[in-house]
């Protein structure tokens, strides 16, 4: 695909979004910044766009593959993503499996709790408010989506998670929780955004371990070394368990 990167359009803790020469397309690159609590912990660790960004492009061809419309077109390289250009919703899709983090810090979940059905939470995506939690009554009073798109985001939240648990099932791996983003393009709607282990809560079927952005949070060990390992491990061969 021969799309030039043209003016930055935005930039974000993690990713930079172009324009391109090409109408309707934009590049996202994929840093190696890494940061947390609402960036008051942030390193630059080496690859780390080039882990995230594989991930992800590997994680939307096969919602593709399997009904989901998402932005991705192609990678130029491996920290550069070509994505449909789409006007995006301030919102934070998180689905949950598993208590875990913010849930069990703020209500009285034990961490650990099989959540059945999957919890859908939606925050507001605004650091300067810490990306507060919303309902579908603030979400429609304040416009940010109608009805009809609210009611196709859950569903299409609830697809992604399903198509992914059963993915990282088969590699050994726990979809514990995740954030999506989502956009639209005239009057359809798409995933945006990454869906990587920044993103994503994930723990080893086996052991426990956290092979996501918690690593990094929480001083659990050698962040790159697992984003490397668990990069492998989710867009190489299915393992035997
Ligand atoms: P929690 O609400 O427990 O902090 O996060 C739930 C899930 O959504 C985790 O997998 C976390 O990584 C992801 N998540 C929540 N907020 C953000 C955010 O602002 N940026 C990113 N990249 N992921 C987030």
């Amino acid at each position: 695909m021969d799309v030039k990167c043209k003016d930055l359009i935005i930039k974000g803790k993690a990713k930079s979004v172009y324009n391109t020469d090409t109408k309707g397309k934009l590049i996202v690159e994929f840093r190696d910044d890494i940061t947390a609590f609402d960036g008051g912990k942030k390193d630059v660790l080496t690859n780390k766009g080039g882990y995230n960004a594989k991930v992800s492009a590997f994680f939307f061809a096969y919602l593709e593959q399997n009904g989901v419309k998402t932005h991705f077109f192609t990678m130029l390289d491996p920290h550069h993503m070509v994505v449909r250009k789409l006007e995006m919703f301030p919102l934070e899709v998180i689905v949950r499996n598993i208590a875990a983090g913010s849930i069990v810090r703020n209500y009285p979940f034990e961490e650990g709790t099989l959540l059945d059905p999957p919890l859908i939470v939606i925050d507001y995506k605004d650091d300067a408010r810490h990306d507060p939690m919303l309902n579908d009554e603030i979400i429609l009073a304040l416009k940010l989506v109608t009805s009809a798109e609210l009611k196709k985001i859950k569903t299409v939240a609830l697809e992604v998670n399903r198509l992914l648990s059963a993915l990282l099932e088969a590699q050994g791996i726990t979809l514990v929780d995740f954030k999506i983003e989502f956009g639209r393009q005239g009057k359809t709607i798409y995933l945006g955004d990454e869906i990587s282990m920044d993103s994503m809560r994930l723990w080893d079927k086996k052991t426990g371990e956290s092979l996501d952005k918690d690593v990094y949070r929480f001083e659990k060990g050698d962040v790159m070394a697992i984003y490397n390992k668990v990069a492998q491990r989710i867009t190489g061969p299915v393992k035997k368990q």
